[in-house]
């Protein structure tokens, strides 16, 4: 089962890439642990990654794709796995088809786990930190007894500028513009489905299920 799991950030990405892993027994590839594991092995590749996000530049296409290639030569790929953060272009997803083509393989299902930008919005700018202790809390999902006040420790809480509306909302813009040709091309493949995510965790992750299970 060959998966690409795809979603703005904020969207449970990652809660969901948990959970279709441990359910269908396949490898969580993220290309943050590509390039962690790339480099801690010291190959070619991980090197130059590692070259460019030491200098704070963006890996160009050719490096992420050849990590991405080393990572699908694996065995324990062979029954399937689980992409989460690749491809994230036209062009890389492109060089995924060719690569996966050459190893008999092909992208059977993405999954685009779909939430409100408002909604995410009102996720991604919500979390408060203690400055006295670092707690981190959420003016929705998780306040603190005290409005603005650590129950921890009784230390003003704030907001990261990171989490500020504005910052938020220009990284989901970006975010939005360079999903959609992506999403277009999965979509021309006729292997793009798209799901609620403003729903319970589970309620998502059921509806997942099902379209893995070829039953949605
Ligand atoms: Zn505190």
């Amino acid at each position: 089962m060959n998966i690409v799991l795809m979603g703005l950030p904020g969207a449970g990405k990652g809660t969901q890439a948990e959970k279709i892993v441990a359910e269908f027994l396949i490898p969580h590839i993220s290309t943050g642990d590509m390039f962690r594991s790339a480099i801690k092995e010291g190959t070619k590749m991980g090197l130059e990654a590692k070259s460019y996000m030491d200098q704070g530049l963006l890996v160009p296409d050719e490096v992420v794709i050849g990590i991405v290639k080393d990572r699908l030569s694996k065995e324990d790929t062979n029954s399937g796995f689980l992409l989460d953060g690749f491809p994230r272009t036209v062009a890389q997803a492109e060089a995924l088809d060719k690569m996966l083509g050459e190893m008999n393989k092909e992208i059977e299902h993405v999954i685009n786990i779909d939430v409100d930008k408002n909604l995410l919005l009102n996720r991604l700018t919500g979390r408060r930190i203690c400055r006295e202790c670092g707690a981190t809390y959420h003016i929705i999902y998780n306040p603190p007894k005290i409005e603005g006040r650590c129950d921890k420790c009784g230390g003003e809480l704030y907001q990261r500028d990171d989490d500020k509306e504005e910052t938020v909302a220009t990284r989901l813009e970006v975010n939005i513009k360079q999903t959609e040709p992506l999403l277009n091309y999965y979509q021309n493949k006729q292997v793009l489905r798209t799901i609620e995510g403003n729903q319970e965790i589970d309620e998502v992750f059921h509806s997942i299920e099902k379209i893995l299970r070829g039953q949605a």
